[in-house]
């Protein structure tokens, strides 16, 4: 089995997430006593999430290169970036180490093409439901169609990440609104929808809606069961 490299801690509820269903995919895979390998280096979230809201992402490259090759330095033999958002350094990242990234847009358009999805909705923050770093990996390398929410879901579904996701906070009304925003995507034409940040199946999963949804998280880290053990 190989070693999983993660950058985590943005935030640290969706690593937990991330932890869970490494374990419980090696465990699935190989039964026993059988857990993943894993060597983890966990930022703290406060320095990166002002740097993104600064707009100075080359210092948050800066900061997460250097985890990478603490991670590489531990032994690990692939990274996951534990965060949509931060694939936005990603080139910069994978510049300094030696290792692959497994990218979450990657694992998740392969996810959705193998299901037939072509159009979907994007839910994540501001910054990848608006910018092209993860939008247009997902339409030039697998011709997927994506499509965002209006700018007033938008600014919902941003808000509720970082004030309260990202805090540990599961809101009962927030579930309802980012329920009516799936909707909504689903009305558009979306066939399924991407949690496209780690922390959102915290919040909604597909007990609450018949719209199809991809927990990155779970993607990403079945993703990395699927690399080590190959
Ligand atoms: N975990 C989130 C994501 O997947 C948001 C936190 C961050 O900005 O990294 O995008």
């Amino acid at each position: 089995m190989k070693t999983v490299g993660m950058i985590g801690g943005m935030s640290w509820e969706s690593t937990v997430s991330y932890y869970q269903a490494l374990n419980e995919g090696i465990k699935a895979e190989l039964g026993g006593l059988h857990s993943a390998k894993i060597c983890l280096y966990s930022v703290d979230f406060s320095e990166i999430e002002a740097l993104q809201h600064q707009g100075k992402w080359d210092e948050t490259a800066v900061i997460l290169s250097k985890a990478a090759q603490s991670v590489e330095a531990g032994g690990a033999d692939c990274l996951l970036i534990c965060t949509n958002t931060m694939h936005k350094v990603a080139p910069q990242i994978e510049a300094n180490i030696t290792i692959p990234i497994l990218h979450i847009a990657d694992a998740t358009a392969e996810q959705l093409l193998s299901d037939g999805v072509t159009k979907v909705g994007l839910l994540g923050t501001r910054f990848t439901m608006e910018q092209d770093f993860y939008k247009r990996r997902l339409v030039d390398k697998f011709g997927i169609e994506v499509l965002v929410p209006n700018e007033d879901d938008r600014d919902v579904i941003h808000s509720v990440i970082y004030e309260e996701l990202c805090q540990g906070v599961v809101n009962a009304e927030s579930r309802e609104r980012y329920l009516d925003v799936v909707d909504r995507l689903a009305s558009q034409g979306a066939q399924a929808v991407i949690l496209g940040c780690t922390e959102i199946a915290l919040l909604i999963n597909q007990n609450h809606t018949n719209v199809p949804l991809y927990d990155t998280t779970k993607i990403h880290a079945d993703y990395a069961v699927k690399w080590a053990i190959s």
